[in-house]
C-alpha cells in the first residue's frame, strides 16, 4: 500500500505531545512491513531552525481561502531514520513562520481555522500536483480532519484522487478545531454542509467532527479510550457523533520507540543499565539529585513529566502537596503549560527546597534523565488516551503510578497482592479522580519501595514488558487493508 501520514508536528521537527512521536515512528514500521510511505506537515520555523537538509521542490501552487488564492511552497527532506520515506512540508510563511504551533501562553492563534485549512487542503493539492500514487491517507486530530471531508466533497470526482480512503486518528477528543460560523466560507466547502450531522455543533464548525463523519475509519489510541469517548464523560460533547459513527471507530494504542526509549542504550542519560546490570539506575538517581540540587538520599524519587494541563491530574497533586512532603520522598517536576499549574507549583519549592524540583519547561534530554533517575512516576490523569510516558517509564523501571483510564488502563496492571504473586504487576493505579485516592496510591507504592525483594521483582517485570509498534502497526494495515478491498 501507499500510505501518506498527514500531522500537525512530527519529531524532531516540532512536537508538543505524544502525536509527534507516534507519527515520527509509525512510518517506519509500515514501511519495515513492506508499504511505501510518505509524510506532510507545515514548514514551520521550528521546521526551517532544525538544521536538517531540506530541499525547496520547484512545484508551486494556489489555494483558495475565501476569495483569496494563497500560494504553497513546497519542501521535502528524509526522515531521519530511512531514506526511502520522503517528508513533505507545506509552507506559506504568513501561517508557519511562527514560534509555536497552535499559539502562545496567552491562548489559540485566532487564525487557527485558516492556518489548518490553508494545510489541509494545500496537502491534498499537492499529492494531485506531485502526482504520488497514494491508496490511504492517514489524518491525526483536528488539524488535518479536513482531508477527509474535502475528498468525499469538493475532490469526488478527481480522478486522481477520488479512488483514496481516509483513516483519521484522535489522539485527544478535548480538541476538536471548533471555530465560528463565518468561518465556513474560507473552507470552500458548501453551506449545505454546515448542519448538526455535519460539521455544525451549536452553532460553531466543529473540523473534527466532521472528520469523523466523512473518514473511511476512525481510530484512537487506545481500547478504553474508544470505549470512554461514546460517554458524556469523556466524549467532550463528541459522544453522540462518536456513537453514530461507531462501526468505524477502532482503539489502537501506540507503540513505544525503543531506540530512543530504552535504559541500555540512551545516550542522553548519564549511565546506561538494564535489568541485567541495574546499577547504573542508582548513577542516574544520583546524577539527576545532583543536576536538580536535591540533596543525594535514599529516599524514594518521584518524577512526573507532563503537559500542565487540567487533563494531566496536576491539580490532584497540588491538593496533596503539603501532605506528600510530610514523607520521606523527593518529587521532580517537568513540565509546562497552564500559567496558573505554574504558579501553583512554584509556589511549593522555597517551602520544600529539599525535596521538591520544579521544572516549567520542555527539555527531551531531562525528560530522559527523570525516567532513567527517578524510582516512581506519577501519571494520575483525568483522561488519557493513550499517554507515552508511563510505557517510557516501564522499561526505565521506573515504576507508574496511574489513574485506570484510556491506555493508562490498558498498560498498566495494579500491585495488588494477587498481581503481586502471580508476578503480573507492573505499576499501581486508583480508579476514582479524587487526590486522596492519589494519596493512598502513593502510599502503598512507597510501602513496597521499602521491601527490596518484591520491588525488585515490580521492577523487573516493569522493565520486561514490550509496547514496541510491531502489534499496533499490524493492526493498523489490517484496517487499511480493509477499507481497500
Ligand atoms: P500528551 O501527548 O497528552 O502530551 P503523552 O504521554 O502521550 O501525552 O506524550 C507526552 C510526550 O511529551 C512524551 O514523549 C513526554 O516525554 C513529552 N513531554 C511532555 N512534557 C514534556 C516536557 N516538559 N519536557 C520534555 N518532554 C515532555
Amino acid at each position: 500500500m501507499k500510505i501518506a501520514e498527514v500531522s500537525p508536528e512530527i519529531i524532531p521537527y516540532a512536537k508538543t505531545g505524544g502525536l509527534a512521536d507516534v507519527v515520527g515512528t509509525l512510518p517506519l514500521y509500515l514501511e519495515k512491513a513492506g508499504h511505501e510511505v510518505s509524510i506532510f506537515m507545515p514548514f514551520y520555523k521550528s521546521v526551517k531552525n532544525s538544521g536538517i537538509d531540506i530541499k525547496l521542490l520547484d512545484t508551486t501552487f494556489d489555494i483558495p481561502i475565501g476569495d483569496t488564492e494563497h500560494t504553497v511552497t513546497l519542501w521535502k527532506s528524509i526522515h531521519h531514520s530511512s531514506k526511502n520515506i520522503v517528508i513533505y512540508f507545506i509552507q506559506r510563511d504568513e501561517y508557519f513562520d511562527r514560534d509555536s504551533l497552535y499559539g502562545t501562553e496567552f491562548g489559540d492563534y485566532q487564525d487557527n481555522a485558516e492556518r489548518f485549512i490553508f494545510f489541509s487542503r494545500a496537502v491534498i493539492e499537492a499529492i494531485k500536483r506531485l502526482v504520488l500514487p497514494i491508496d490511504i491517507i492517514h489524518c491525526h486530530d483536528w488539524q488535518t480532519a479536513l482531508i477527509p471531508i474535502y475528498l468525499k466533497t469538493l475532490f469526488a470526482e478527481d480522478e486522481k484522487l477520488s479512488s483514496i480512503k481516509t483513516v483519521l486518528t484522535i489522539h485527544n477528543l478535548a480538541y476538536q478545531g471548533m471555530f465560528r460560523q463565518e468561518e465556513m466560507k474560507l473552507t470552500g466547502l458548501d453551506m449545505s454542509l454546515f448542519n448538526c450531522k455535519n460539521l455544525e455543533h451549536w452553532n460553531n464548525i466543529n473540523f473534527l467532527k466532521g472528520g469523523i463523519v466523512f473518514a473511511d475509519i476512525v481510530t484512537t489510541v487506545s481500547k478504553k479510550y474508544a470505549e470512554e469517548i461514546r460517554t458524556i464523560e469523556f466524549g467532550c460533547g463528541l459522544e453522540g457523533v462518536i456513537e453514530e459513527h461507531e462501526e468505524k471507530l477502532y482503539g489502537i494504542i501506540n507503540g513505544v520507540d525503543y531506540t530512543e526509549w530504552s535504559p541500555d542504550k540512551d545516550d542522553l542519560i548519564s549511565h546506561q543499565f538494564s535489568i541485567e546490570d541495574i546499577k547504573g539506575k542508582a548513577q542516574c538517581k544520583k546524577h539527576l539529585q545532583n543536576e536538580l540540587d536535591l540533596p543525594q538520599t535514599e529516599a524514594p524519587l518521584l518524577g512526573m513529566i507532563s503537559r500542565l494541563a487540567e487533563q494531566k491530574g496536576v491539580d490532584l497533586l497540588i491538593v496533596i502537596m503539603d501532605e506528600l512532603m510530610k514523607r520521606d520522598l523527593q518529587l521532580v517536576i517537568l513540565g509546562i503549560g497552564d500559567e496558573k499549574y505554574h504558579q501553583m507549583l512554584k509556589e511549593f519549592t522555597p517551602k520544600y527546597s529539599e525535596k521538591l524540583s520544579v521544572n516549567i519547561m520542555f527539555d527531551n534530554k531531562m525528560a530522559h534523565q527523570i525516567e532513567a533517575g527517578a524510582d516512581i512516576f506519577l501519571m494520575p490523569s483525568k483522561y488519557e488516551p493513550c499517554g507515552l510516558n508511563q510505557m517510557y517509564s516501564l522499561k526505565y523501571g521506573t515504576i507508574p503510578i496511574v489513574r485506570e483510564t484510556g491506555g493508562l488502563a490498558d498498560t498498566i496492571i495494579d500491585a495488588n497482592d494477587e498481581n503481586l504473586k502471580n508476578r503480573t504487576a507492573t505499576g499501581f493505579t486508583m480508579k476514582g479522580y479524587f487526590a486522596a485516592e492519589l494519596l493512598h496510591a502513593i502510599d502503598r507504592a512507597l510501602d513496597l519501595y521499602k521491601l527490596e525483594t518484591p520491588w525488585k521483582a515490580l521492577r523487573e517485570n516493569a522493565m520486561k514488558q514490550d509496547w514496541s509498534w510491531e502489534k499496533s502497526t499490524n493492526q493498523y494495515i489490517e484496517l487499511f487493508k480493509s477499507i481497500l478491498k
